[in-house]
């Protein structure tokens, strides 16, 4: 067979060599469209049929390769956007692939650009020809940041494979669940004035004493209410990440805020959430109507488990010898599963993602494309 892409360290340099920053600060944050072309051209030369889509009011794009008619499938999926870099932490160039110590090192070699460098060698080394079943690749944008790219793809879809996986890097572990994450901030106002007079002021730092009551209480309710055997920390965690008020020891504190974050597991919905962060402030904001503002910070991500039911995680268990495990850190499944079950399997360590000098350990290559013939193997033909 002859070889119409480049070589699999080729395609892995090419991938890293091109900046696809996510950021929430605009102007760190880049496109991903030149990313999405290179994989485009990449699939096409492979007989691929490729569908681009841009998001809606944005500069970021997705990527939908097919091959192959027909019912059911396999969908691989890998975001094709990192996170920013610190230059002062690097000591290699993030954007240059550099092999050393049996190491790729390179922003995104292992979260997750690498992953297409797979399997783009996987398809271009193994004759699909005589596939049954058609075979997805789809590459999303702004997995890092809102998330955007899996919850427009899942909106703008009719595909429906038999089931998805997405190569983050899980050090080749089947992750079969995860928790979430919502985040909020609390700003309570009060009334500014001489310390000397308390009843001329109202104080916030009083105030928020009254909701971090309230929300350790909740917090001790989530423990006890929700438990999830399978999961290292088993129960949904709550965390004050900061605190900030006032500014002079002789003055009234008008103003503070609280940011905390809650990270449930499947079973508590982001909603069941909302609500109970609602029921447990509510007398305190009946008591100071227009003094406390509570708001989400950044974008929610629901819990995600596979299916108890499906057959498919033993189909994969079996041919790939794979223990299925749960993890602690979110991705897009629970956005992909409203299309097809979804499993997180993938090169590389989690550890080294959003890390400086991020690098992929070789030992993963060989194991990493086995794993992805036999996916194709198992659910193609
Ligand atoms: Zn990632």
């Amino acid at each position: 067979m002859i070889r119409k892409i480049p070589s699999f360290i080729k395609i892995y340099e090419s991938l890293i060599k091109i900046p696809t920053i996510s950021s929430q600060d605009k102007k760190l944050d880049q496109s991903n469209k030149i990313l999405i072309d290179l994989l485009s051209n990449y699939f096409s030369e492979l007989k691929f049929t490729v569908k681009i889509q841009n998001i809606p009011n944005t500069k970021k794009f997705n990527m939908l390769a097919s091959f192959g008619n027909g019912k059911g499938g396999l969908l691989l999926s890998g975001h094709t956007d990192t996170v920013d870099f610190d230059a002062n932490l690097w000591t290699k160039d993030p954007f240059k692939l550099t092999e050393k110590n049996n190491k790729l090192y390179g922003l995104g070699a292992v979260d997750m650009k690498g992953f297409f460098a797979f399997i783009l060698d996987v398809l271009s080394t193994k004759s699909i020809k005589k596939i049954k079943k058609p075979i997805y690749v789809l590459a999303t944008a702004n997995e890092e940041t809102d998330m955007s790219g899996a919850r427009y793809f899942i909106k703008s879809t009719n595909i429906k494979p038999d089931c998805i996986v997405i190569g983050e890097p899980t050090s080749l572990q089947l992750v079969k669940a995860h928790k979430g994450h919502i985040s909020y901030s609390i700003d309570v106002i009060g009334k500014t004035g001489h310390s000397s007079s308390p009843s001329n002021g109202i104080n916030s730092i009083e105030i928020m004493y009254l909701i971090i009551k309230k929300l350790l209480k909740l917090k001790v309710y989530l423990r006890k209410k929700y438990f999830h055997k399978e999961f290292s920390i088993s129960y949904p965690t709550m965390n004050f990440s900061s605190i900030n008020g006032g500014n002079a020891i002789n003055r009234i504190c008008a103003l503070c805020n609280l940011k905390f974050e809650i990270r449930p597991i499947p079973g508590l919905t982001l909603t069941q959430i909302e609500i109970l962060v609602q029921e447990v402030l509510q007398k305190i904001f009946k008591k100071w109507p227009n003094r406390i503002f509570l708001k989400n910070l950044f974008f929610s991500v629901p819990p995600y488990e596979f299916p108890k039911e499906s057959k498919i995680i033993k189909k994969i268990e079996n041919s790939c010898q794979l223990t299925p495990i749960t993890a602690n850190y979110c991705t897009e499944a629970p956005f992909l599963e409203k299309i097809a079950p979804t499993l997180i399997l993938g090169p590389g360590s989690i550890e080294q993602a959003h890390h400086a000098d991020e690098y992929l350990d070789c030992s993963f290559i060989k194991p990493t494309k086995n794993i992805i013939k036999t996916l194709i193997k198992k659910f193609c033909y």
